[in-house]
């Protein structure tokens, strides 16, 4: 039975999304001797339907799959996995677009796209701003499927969420996403933030936090 006894030395970010890759590469170079890669660094990924109904369950498949393709590559059984399954849930909206954040306008939809939808379904209710949330899960699974030893399961999995206020007006050009819609209290955008700011507060941040506690106490 494969058990989490020593840190993971290599550590492959499931995501084609660029910015996702990005984010979560600064944040865990602060682990001493982890490679951080993404996973078309390794060759031409399958693509992970994300037919499940929660983040959690989303990002399981996407970690799962990925590992399972790295596996029948041959790569080392302790390689980990790590998938993100993200989005933001707009309270107007009933909590969508949630799990479907990254489609909202549409499958292979733009950032831009999915902006312009989360403004047309604001203002198809007479609003011009409502509060929401962004949520973040991560999932964290071995090459070689085993089971984690503190959990007896092979998805270990941590979450982050970060309380935003979507609203129509746009600013900011940093991040990526809804950024540019996504107000916080102190006036500013989430795409007005440095890229360390963003970190520091983010839905991705708190999830890549708890992950990186649980890999300091191993
Ligand atoms: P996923 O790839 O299915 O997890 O979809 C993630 C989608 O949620 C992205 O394409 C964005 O639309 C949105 N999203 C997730 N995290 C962020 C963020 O940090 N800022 C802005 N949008 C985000």
């Amino acid at each position: 039975m494969a058990e989490r006894q020593e840190r993971p030395r290599r550590l492959v970010v499931a995501s084609g999304n660029a910015h996702k890759v990005g984010e979560l590469r600064a944040m865990l170079a602060v682990v001493p001797g982890l490679v951080v890669l993404g996973q078309r660094e390794l060759g031409d990924p399958p693509s992970i339907e994300e037919s499940a109904h929660t983040f959690e369950g989303n990002a399981g498949l996407k970690a799962e799959g990925i590992a399972a393709w790295l596996r029948e590559r041959g790569e080392a059984g302790d390689t980990v996995v790590l998938a993100d399954d993200s989005g933001v849930s707009v309270d107007a909206l009933d909590g969508g677009p949630g799990v479907r954040s990254a489609r909202f306008a549409g499958e292979h939809a733009s950032d831009e796209g999915n902006n312009a939808k989360l403004v047309a379904e604001l203002r198809a209710r007479g609003l011009e701003r409502s509060p929401g949330h962004y949520t973040c899960v991560l999932a964290l699974v071995r090459v070689d499927g085993g089971p984690w030893a503190d959990l007896g399961g092979p998805v270990r999995t941590f979450e982050g969420r970060w309380d935003v206020e979507l609203r129509v007006d746009r600013r900011g050009t940093g991040g990526f996403g809804y950024d540019p819609h996504a107000w916080l209290p102190d006036g500013r955008t989430v795409a007005e933030l440095p890229a360390a700011d963003k970190a520091a507060q983010s839905h991705r941040g708190q999830a890549t936090r708890g992950l990186l506690a649980w890999l300091s106490a191993g």
